[in-house]
């Protein structure tokens, strides 16, 4: 008889969580009621949004409860089904959380093909994350070609994505990376024009001379002295995506922004977006996406840890920059 195992959140964090805010748990395998699928989950993705997801706060999405299983998106395998819709041996993705087997009735499934992508690329690229880029910088911030794209981040999921998203529109792309290992690769293997070290400690002369006609569009996922300064370099009717703000995510105390005066002398555009409002665009983003990493124009990494017992170390790496790309659990 297979167990099942699942990550549930054991603790809230205060400040920058630990792995004892996390407890695995086994049981048995749940049996599917009529109209659900049983899925067994071959990866788990690790996002930034669960740390919010971890507080009790007011949010745009409820909170993991106490003892609650993490939340959190998989690809798996359908391994029984009692919905019409679905085959065993069909593989989807969708919301089915920190386990190794779940239930669903099939609402919040989306069937994925092994044969047109890795299965982990759905996680990626080619879901949420990818989509997530093409938003934020084709329908929120919309570059026209010759414009400079700052894009934080630049070397994890989203960030990467954007960024040569940007370059294949005609723009200028600037990452900002945590490390010197991390700016050779946006800038040598993802093709950025340029990337700056923000752990370097010259963030606002590295980011002038990387963009030295000023920054058009900010897309921005780190957010406190990151955007701050960044701020300082908008040109006027400059467009901010605020995509993500990883850094103020276990702050304790609020950064002071001190250059909100550039929004408007500059007449900026700030604006901040969630992917999963924007589902009209899903289609056409993932198709475009599809496309772009078949033909090698987007280039793609992962950082893969394994087994679900790992899942919280990771999380807590990916939450401190140890990974490249997108960081996924391999669970099977
Ligand atoms: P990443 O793959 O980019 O991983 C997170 C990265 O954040 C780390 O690798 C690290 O890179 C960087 N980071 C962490 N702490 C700091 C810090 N204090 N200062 C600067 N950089 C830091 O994650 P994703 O691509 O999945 O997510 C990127 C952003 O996009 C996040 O802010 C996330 O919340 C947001 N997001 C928003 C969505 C939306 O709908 N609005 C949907 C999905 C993601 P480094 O080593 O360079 O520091």
């Amino acid at each position: 008889m297979p167990t099942n195992q699942r990550i549930l959140l054991a603790s809230r964090p205060s400040g920058f969580p630990t792995e004892a805010n996390f407890e695995l748990v086994e049981g048995p395998v749940p049996e599917p009621g009529e109209g659900e699928v049983l899925v067994r989950n071959h990866w788990l993705s690790l996002d930034p949004y669960m740390r919010g997801r971890m507080d009790a706060v007011k949010s745009y999405a409820r909170c993991v409860e106490l003892g609650e299983v993490m939340t959190g998106g998989t690809v798996g395998e359908v391994v029984a089904s009692r919905n019409p819709r679905f085959a065993v041996g069909e593989f989807v993705n969708g919301p089915l959380g920190w386990q190794l087997y779940a239930l669903s009735d099939g609402a919040n499934l989306r069937k994925v093909d092994p044969a047109r992508a890795p299965l982990s690329y759905y996680l990626g690229v080619l879901g949420m994350p990818g989509v997530t880029a093409w938003v934020g910088l084709l329908d929120i911030a919309q570059p026209k070609p010759g414009e400079t794209v700052v894009v934080s981040a630049a070397a994890g999921a989203v960030g990467s994505v954007a960024g040569q998203l940007a370059r294949i529109k005609g723009c200028r792309a600037v990452g900002i990376a945590g490390g010197p290992a991390k700016c050779d690769y946006v800038a040598r293997e993802l093709g950025f024009d340029a990337c700056v070290d923000y752990k370097a400690g010259r963030l606002l002369d590295d980011l002038k001379a990387a963009a030295p006609a000023g920054i058009d569009v900010q897309f921005e996922n780190v957010g406190g002295e990151v955007l701050d300064t960044a701020l300082q370099l908008m040109n006027p009717f400059g467009r901010i995506t605020i995509c993500g703000l990883i850094s103020q995510y276990s702050a304790t105390e609020p950064y002071p922004t001190r250059n909100l005066r550039s929004v408007l002398v500059n007449r900026l555009r700030m604006q901040g977006f969630i992917v999963s409002d924007r589902m009209q665009l899903w289609p056409q983003a993932l198709a475009e996406l599809g496309e772009l990493v078949a033909a090698g124009r987007i280039k793609y990494r992962e950082t893969v840890a394994h087994g679900l017992a790992n899942a919280p170390r990771a999380f807590l790496g990916m939450l401190r920059g140890e990974n490249l790309g997108k960081q996924l659990v391999k669970l099977v």
